[in-house]
């Protein structure tokens, strides 16, 4: 069994879920000094079972994606704070809707019917909450740069958007950790599917992740990086390149006109080969958002609803 809390440092654990650190589970971080608190609340109740959790008193959230929110329940006496950017999105369940990128869904699929696939995925029993929205009653948020000071640990918080508007990295600057969350170093490069992702934010937020060149780096799905063992700015270099390259192969590819679902078919796009619609989706999502800049850009022009050529 994988050890379930792993310190970094006097005060500052790694909580890893019991099975992967993949959807619908996500890393998160405890921090056990005065005031006990917790980053991401998307480790499942049998990672949580080991921690005293009506005990924990402050619950910072890197931002609103079910994978880091589903255990919020779990933690009954904290106060809860977000992201302002996405404050809307835990209250309002038709914002929460576009915040998804679901309102695009028969843009990009047609006649495939989301609400009937969602039926038949089946979560794990220590996963609390149900897909889609819930609302949460936030005690405060958090804007970039806000400092939290937890007795001897202090924590600051780093509006890093893209992958999600109000997405935050945690950075613990004596100790040299910083907590990324879906800057996820994934080996698929990141994601940016979301209905207010932006991949140029993104661009701007990998970089300032990359200037703060943290000892440690905690991602929401990956192993603990080192700076002992791992180059980690090279690392984070390679992450967003992967998109960059991809969205240079379009670019070549798009000699003659076309549409997204035939860029989505090219191999130079790998992180779906018609794996499930949900993953053809989010291909698409992001394929859609590349066309977007590149026309932006000057590089690229739309020829009519479906059709992208090179200019
Ligand atoms: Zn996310």
């Amino acid at each position: 069994m994988l050890q379930m809390i792993i310190d970094l440092s006097k005060h500052i654990k790694v909580i890893r879920p019991e099975a992967k650190s993949m959807f619908p589970y996500s890393n998160s971080i405890y921090i056990e000094d005065k005031v006990p608190t917790c980053i991401d609340a998307g480790s499942g109740g049998r990672a949580y079972a080991d921690l005293d959790v009506n005990n924990i008193e402050l619950l910072l959230l890197s931002h609103n994606h079910f994978d880091h929110v589903n255990g919020i329940s779990f933690f009954k006496n904290a106060r809860i704070w977000a992201g302002q950017e996405e404050e809307r999105s835990y209250r309002d369940s038709d914002f929460h809707l576009m915040f998804t990128g679901y309102l695009e869904w028969p843009r990009l699929m047609g006649d495939i019917n989301r609400e009937n696939l969602s039926k038949y995925i089946v979560l794990p029993a220590d996963v609390p909450a149900k897909r889609g929205y819930q609302e949460v009653k936030l005690s405060g948020l958090i804007k970039d740069g806000d400092i939290f000071e937890l007795g001897e640990t202090r924590v600051t918080a780093l509006h890093t958007p893209g992958h999600s508007p109000g997405h935050y990295a945690y950075y613990f600057e004596k100790e040299g950790i910083l907590f990324s969350g879906d800057i996820d170093l994934a080996p698929g490069g990141p994601w940016y599917g979301g209905g207010l992702s932006d991949f140029d934010a993104l661009l701007i937020s990998v970089q300032k992740v990359i200037d703060i060149n943290p000892r440690i780096l905690v991602t929401s799905h990956r192993r603990i990086f080192d700076c002992k063992t791992d180059n980690i700015q090279e690392l984070l270099r390679k992450y967003i390149n992967i998109s960059l390259q991809k969205e240079a192969q379009s670019l070549k590819y798009l000699s003659e006109p076309r549409t997204i679902d035939e860029i989505a078919n090219q191999d130079f796009i790998n992180d779906f080969k018609q794996k499930t619609p949900f993953d053809s989706f989010w291909t698409k999502m992001m394929i859609d958002k590349h066309m977007k800049r590149l026309i932006r850009l000057g590089q690229v022009k739309q020829i009519d609803s479906k059709y992208y050529q090179r200019i």
